[in-house]
């Protein structure tokens, strides 16, 4: 599948990645992940903590998947509201589910101190705009439920948000605790650590068949056998083409990055900014004074045609921009690209065992909040597979029967 088109911005960012040689023997290990974007990264790093045998692969070279072209936001808040997830999965699990993002935001702020190459995690604000007067009421429930939860949001009217950036909304919802990221360095990052820990790690590594048996799983590459207890797929948007999803949806997006700027325009606290409409625009600012926006999403699946569509919609995505801050009008975009980018119909990610899969896992961390979800997938795989029953992960089973979700926000 070809996943990114145009130029991601990232690579630029850390010009001498640890390389990691290709598999040219067989051998063992206690885990196979498959895939070494942000999934396959949390899970090793994850996996080389509990001290698990554990080999990583990836056909690429490490995280120059749809992890490539993240644009590295981290939201409690997700695409589904808070009321919307109530609204559909019940109290408790709705709830459970916004705890885990939150609980997942935290352990990605732990990671700059443990890892030896500075990933640029910064925690951030988030502003969350009504796009239409409409759009008020709804998120002023939502304010009120995040409250009631315990969860850190202000309502704030359309004097308040005018006197704190340059546009002026109808109302926004401003809550703390989120994060951003620089996401191929915190892919290399933690692959690096986890190799340092003992994780064995090849890129230009293709996994081509399997072969399951009740003790565990053969993977067969072009140059060796892996015969691993259990393998984490972590395989990204690419797992489709090995099992479809029913309730999984891929389509394109598109993001660009400014050159940097003298003084960034009025922006307070340099806060993550999305907006209710869907599908929804985002804006983020990064530590060299950039400016990244993204969004216009369309249903297109000829990856020819997004090749050339990258060009007219960053031209669209950078008008988005200067109508925000008309103080920034003929900034220049200096990265352009567009991507595949995938969702649910319910809007929770995939992460567990699938029974068609013996010994094997999935993390699919479909969805704007992907890093988020990887954490939380990361965490409740490396337990399971420690043996400790982690019951949060039937909330995203693979088998679930997908609900249509009600209108966002
Ligand atoms: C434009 C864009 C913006 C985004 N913005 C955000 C954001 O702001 N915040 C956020 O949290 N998420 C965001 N996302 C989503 C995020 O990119 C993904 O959730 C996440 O990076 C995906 O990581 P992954 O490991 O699942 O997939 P990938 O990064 O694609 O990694 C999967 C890896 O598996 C490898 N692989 C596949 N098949 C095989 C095989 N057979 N053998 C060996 N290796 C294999 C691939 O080469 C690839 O490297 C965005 C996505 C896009 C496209």
């Amino acid at each position: 599948m070809k996943l990114n088109s145009g130029h991601p911005p990232w690579k630029n960012s850390l010009i001498n990645p640890p390389v990691y040689p290709a598999l040219e023997e067989d051998i063992r290990c206690d885990c196979l992940i498959v895939g070494g974007g942000m999934g396959g990264a949390m899970a090793a790093y994850r996996m080389s903590l509990s001290g698990a045998d554990t080999v990583l692969i990836d056909k690429r070279a490490i995280g120059s998947g749809s992890s490539h072209a993240n644009t590295g936001l981290l939201q409690v808040a997700n695409d589904k509201s808070l009321t919307s997830c109530i609204n559909t999965f019940g109290d408790k699990n709705g709830v459970l589910f916004y705890k885990l993002c939150q609980q997942g935001i935290r352990r990605i702020l732990e990671l700059p101190g443990e890892l030896n190459i500075d990933p640029q995690i910064i925690p951030r604000s988030s502003l969350l705009y009504a796009s239409t007067p409409e759009d008020v009421p709804v998120l002023r429930l939502e304010h009120d439920q995040l409250v009631a939860h315990g969860f850190d949001s202000e309502f704030w009217e359309q004097d308040k948000v005018s006197a704190h950036y340059s546009f002026t909304k109808p109302a926004a919802l401003y809550s703390k605790g989120d994060a951003e990221t620089n996401p191929y360095r915190t892919v290399h990052s933690l692959v690096d650590k986890a190799h340092t820990n003992g994780v064995r790690v090849f890129e230009h590594t293709r996994a081509r068949h399997y072969e399951y048996s009740k003790d565990g799983v053969v993977c067969i590459t072009d140059n060796g056998r892996i015969y691993a207890d259990n393998i984490i797929f972590a395989m990204g948007y690419e797992t489709q083409e090995m099992k479809k999803d029913r309730g999984a949806e891929l389509v394109n997006t598109y993001a660009i990055m400014t050159k940097p700027l003298s003084n960034l325009p009025k922006w307070h606290e340099q806060s993550l900014i999305w907006e209710t409409a869907r599908p929804y625009l985002y804006f983020r600012t990064t530590p060299d004074g950039r400016i990244i926006a993204g969004g216009k999403d369309e249903q297109l699946t000829d990856p020819q045609r997004r090749d050339v569509r990258v060009l007219s919609q960053s031209r669209r995505l950078l008008e988005e921009l200067e109508a925000l801050f008309p103080e920034i009008r003929g900034i220049e975009a200096e990265y352009t690209w567009g991507a595949v980018f995938g969702s649910t119909r319910d809007g929770l990610p995939y992460m567990g065992p699938h029974p068609e899969f013996p010994h094997c896992f999935f993390i699919e961390g479909y969805g704007g909040n992907g890093t988020v979800y990887s954490m939380i997938a990361a965490e409740l795989l490396a337990d399971t597979l420690a043996g400790k029953y982690r019951p949060e992960l039937e909330l995203f089973s693979l088998t679930r029967t997908s609900k249509p979700s009600p209108s966002p926000v």
